[in-house]
């Protein structure tokens, strides 16, 4: 692949039954499965297309995972770039990626195209960098805005390409240029955030059914004694649970296999909160 182009995915095969601990977003993201579903039935009706979403969030709480369950549900191609890939110093390579993306999304429309980690591409621009010590304003910053100018043009020209929801995902908000954040372009900001007791336990549930979990795990062990532990950190709790039992010649995960698990990527006090748990 060249890494001007866009990874399409035929379809992601994610579906919002792999995605826990984020009910009230997954809520509202339902409604951009219609719209992919039946983009002219919104148009027909006369409802507003969504234009772009922001999921912001933490790491590992599942912002690329419910994006592609969007894709996945409605059953359209998923067009997956990352801020940073869009960052050059060569004049216009930037640039030139935003419209080759946003050209075949439209192509195979409906679609979903998504950039993760978009503060990478979208840091709010220097202007007064630029007056005062103009050595600062070198030539990745300017390209870095002109890749960001494109995407602002892309957004803002987004009605001919009805039928293509636009998704970016950060988890530093506070470093977004502002005029990305203006009315039109983002219609919608949507919190991923970390997975509660409850939440924790879903997605435990879902990672041990993808595994041979013994039936005699006791799961909401490990969802009460891991706060703050991400979807992300869960699903790598799982399989290294599967590597130790592999290690021990069990034929399926046991609880003592999830301990050690939660060993391995514990460091500092919760060990001890766990094992008593
Ligand atoms: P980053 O900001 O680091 O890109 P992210 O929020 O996009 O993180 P994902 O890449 O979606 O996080 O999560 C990584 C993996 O962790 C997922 O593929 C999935 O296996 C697991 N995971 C994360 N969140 C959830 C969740 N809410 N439900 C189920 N699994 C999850």
């Amino acid at each position: 692949r060249s890494k001007a182009e866009a990874r399409v995915d035929g379809s992601t095969g994610v579906k919002f039954s792999d995605v826990a601990g984020i009910d009230e977003a997954v809520e509202e993201l339902q409604e951009l499965v219609r719209y992919l579903k039946n983009p002219e039935l919104f148009d027909t009706i006369g409802i507003k297309p969504p234009h772009g979403v922001l999921l912001e969030g933490p790491p590992g709480c599942g912002k690329t995972l419910v994006a592609k369950a969007i894709a996945g549900e409605a059953g359209v191609p998923f067009y997956q770039m990352a801020g940073s890939e869009f960052v050059e110093v060569l004049v216009g390579v930037g640039s030139a990626r935003i419209r080759d993306l946003f050209k075949r999304a439209k192509v195979n429309k409906p679609s979903v195209i998504f950039i993760d980690e978009i503060d990478a591409l979208a840091t709010r621009r220097q202007g007064i960098f630029k007056e005062s010590t103009d050595n600062l304003y070198n030539a990745s910053t300017q390209e870095r805005e002109t890749t960001l100018n494109q995407l602002l043009t892309e957004l803002d020209g987004f009605d001919t390409g009805k039928g293509v929801i636009f998704l970016a995902a950060t988890n530093r908000r506070d470093l977004l240029d502002p005029a990305l954040l203006r009315p039109g372009r983002f219609d919608r900001k949507i919190k991923i955030c970390p997975p509660g007791a409850k939440g924790r336990l879903d997605i435990l549930k879902i990672h041990a059914s993808k595994v041979k979990m013994s039936h005699s795990v006791d799961l909401s062990i490990y969802s009460r004694n891991l706060p703050g532990w991400s979807g992300a950190k869960l699903a790598q709790l799982v399989q290294e649970a599967a590597l130790v039992a592999v290690r021990k010649g069990h034929e399926s995960i046991f609880q003592s296999d999830m301990d050690d698990a939660v060993d391995r990527l514990t460091v500092g006090p919760r060990r001890i909160g766990v094992k008593l748990g």
